[in-house]
């Protein structure tokens, strides 16, 4: 079934009880800062993230955003697709296709949907999947948009099945049904919408329908930084942030932030409370190098928990290790470990994927400090970094 009824109740007829199996909502803060869920998205809802960060950190972080296209960093292709289609929209006077960014925490998908609104001079209606648990909750949300605003749903992955296929005749055809009464009196009330462009973010693409994802006329991947452009990300915040800092600091915090912007962000504010403590002096490279150590950031970018996933792997080499068991053993979700600590071992040569589990390198080893276990060649499982 797509789209379809809702009745009184906010129930879809006949799908009461189906729903996709929803990963459960983060339990506890992480260690580095920088979840899965992207608490920035519900700001505008007044509602504290469970990643927590302090309410002046979180109000830092919204005025890091760029607020429009030209002032976005990197991301070349993504920006010059996302051009063309809002200047083509624009021209035809129509809201622009709904779109969908996929990528880690932390690259700009949140920054990319407010400046769409921005461009097109709509408003952005902020929402995400876990908040979203009946089709109920979308109406008030669908039918207060306003032609031409930009609905954004973060963790648009986490959507209740009925959710999403609730939305597909809203995204389709900018109309809804709503089943009043019931039995022989029900009767079916279309609700037409405005106009409206549905931006999606994931950190999960993999766990969209394909339906759904057909419905997204743009799809657009956001790919780590390269540090060249974490540079210019740091110089662009620490002028906002009113702080000096020097091209040598700039370039460490760059190449220790995992070619994550958020995480550069957050790497600059740290360092500029050390610099206001030491009497407001110009952030050098001494000063950085010191930042990053005082809180566990070591010259890779890794941090404690990355190191924890580390000693759990060296611990079960040359056997892999379950994803399961590793979160077990350094106490952070799955989803976290994936999707936020694991890409950057990966792309850093400490952990490799096997289709049996996840192995620390050579490479790994030397940097925590552990031998290479002897029985790696008997084993037939080949260690190579
Ligand atoms: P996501 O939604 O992908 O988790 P956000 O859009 O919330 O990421 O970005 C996190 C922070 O990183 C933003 O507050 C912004 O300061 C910064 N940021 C992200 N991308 C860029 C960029 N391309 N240029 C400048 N700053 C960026």
């Amino acid at each position: 079934m797509e789209g379809g009824g809702l009745d009184q109740n906010g129930a879809m007829p006949g799908r009461g009880s189906e729903s996709r199996p929803v990963e459960p909502a983060p339990a506890t803060p992480g260690t580095s800062g920088d979840h899965v869920f992207n608490p920035s998205a519900l700001e505008d809802l007044g509602t504290p993230g469970p990643s927590g960060g302090s309410a002046p950190e979180r109000i830092t972080e919204v005025g890091l955003r760029p607020v429009a296209l030209k002032e976005f960093v990197g991301q070349g292709g993504v920006v010059e697709n996302l051009r063309v289609h809002l200047d083509a929209a624009m021209e035809r006077d129509e809201p622009p296709d709904h779109v969908l960014f996929s990528g880690p925490p932390g690259l700009g998908k949140t920054s990319l949907a407010r400046i769409m609104a921005g461009e097109l001079g709509t408003s952005l209606q902020p929402t995400s999947g876990p908040a979203l648990d009946k089709p109920r909750d979308l109406v008030g949300l669908l039918t207060s948009l306003k032609r031409g605003d930009v609905l954004f749903i973060d963790e648009i992955h986490r959507l209740p099945i009925a959710v999403e296929e609730y939305l597909y005749t809203a995204m389709e055809d900018f109309r809804v049904e709503m089943t009043l009464d019931s039995g022989p009196h029900a009767r079916i009330l279309p609700i037409e919408l405005e106009p409206f462009t549905l931006v999606g973010a994931t950190t999960r693409e993999g766990l969209l329908s394909a339906p759904f994802r057909a419905r997204f006329g743009l799809s657009l991947r956001l790919d780590p930084y390269p540090a060249h452009e974490l540079e210019q990300i740091v110089r662009r915040a620490a002028r906002i942030l009113k702080v000096q800092i020097n091209d040598e600091a700039a370039a460490i915090l760059a190449e220790r932030s995992r070619g994550t912007p958020r995480i550069a962000g957050r790497f600059l504010k740290r360092v500029r409370d050390r610099a206001q403590i030491d009497g407001n002096r110009a952030i050098d490279a001494q000063l950085a190098e010191a930042t990053l150590r005082s809180i566990g950031v070591d010259g890779h970018g890794l941090e404690e928990m990355d190191r924890r996933i580390l000693r759990c792997l060296a611990d079960h080499a040359p056997l892999p290790a379950a994803l399961k068991t590793i979160a077990a053993v350094v106490g952070e979700m799955e989803d976290t470990i994936e999707d936020v600590f694991e890409p950057h071992l990966l792309r850093s040569g400490f952990l490799r994927k096997t289709p049996r589990g996840r192995m620390i390198t050579e490479q790994g080893l030397r940097l925590i400090g552990a031998e290479p276990p002897l029985t790696s060649a008997q084993d037939g499982l080949p260690f190579t970094t």
